[in-house]
């Protein structure tokens, strides 16, 4: 749950109108305009990296991600090699024992071929199960993949997204993960996906901090129920 901001019963709970969803979408555009980040068609290096993102940042994962892709010529031959030559070559990702065992997981469940590419074509919803099923798979990494690799309509909802767009009223305050999820994606219109999540993202690391969110100089607090005064 969003620091700060006190559970609320699903029964007591109204979704913000398509209205005031809205303003703070283009509010949030006034500050952080459009991300141009074209969908780059690679949802199984998508998936790896969210796998390698898990409890470090960024420079960490991208570090652990290149050093695995140089050591190995491709997924088959991640998933062939003995899981400590994968764990050597993501070390610097942290906590690279789990990780390690979790991409053989990935790779020997997806079997062969080893490729994602038909979630380009197939329905979001079969896509997802399929993501989800996978071990270690849950519905952040899901909608990285999903949004990220071709563009489709599946929020990624991180620790920043859920805080940022709690407070502001958008999501119910003590939802679960799973619900977070359906409700971003309800909210957010097919084509703005990545905007959203980049942006709420961007305004939970700059100004709503989890701590210490600065409302004094918000861009959002005239939108912003949970402001702190
Ligand atoms: S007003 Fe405060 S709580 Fe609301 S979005 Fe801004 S920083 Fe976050």
């Amino acid at each position: 749950m969003a620091s700060g901001v006190k559970t609320v019963p699903r029964k007591d709970w109204k979704r913000p109108s398509a209205r005031r969803v809205a303003s703070v979408r283009e509010r949030l555009r006034r500050l952080y305009g459009v991300p141009v980040i074209a969908p780059h068609g690679d949802p199984l290096g998508e998936l790896i990296l969210t796998v390698l993102s898990q409890s470090t940042n960024d420079r960490n994962r991208d570090v652990a991600f290149l050093r695995l892709r140089k050591r190995f010529a491709s997924w088959e031959e991640v998933r062939a090699a003995p899981v400590d030559q994968i764990e050597e070559a993501i070390r610097p990702g942290g906590i690279s024992k789990v990780k390690s065992k979790r991409i053989h997981d990935i790779l020997e469940a997806i079997g062969d071929p080893l490729d994602l590419e038909w979630m380009r074509e197939a329905p979001l919803e079969q896509s997802q199960q399929y993501l989800c099923a996978l071990p270690g798979v849950g519905r952040k990494t899901a909608a990285c993949v999903l949004c990220f690799s071709f563009g489709l309509p599946d929020v990624p909802v991180d620790t920043h997204v859920s805080r940022v767009a709690t407070r502001l009223g958008l999501l119910r305050p003590g939802a679960p993960f799973e619900e977070l999820h359906d409700e971003m994606t309800a909210l957010t219109p097919p084509d703005a996906a990545l905007e959203f999540h980049m942006n709420l993202l961007r305004h939970g690391r700059r100004t709503c901090h989890a701590r210490s969110p600065q409302c004094a100089t918000c861009g959002l607090r005239r939108l912003c129920p949970g402001k702190l005064h």
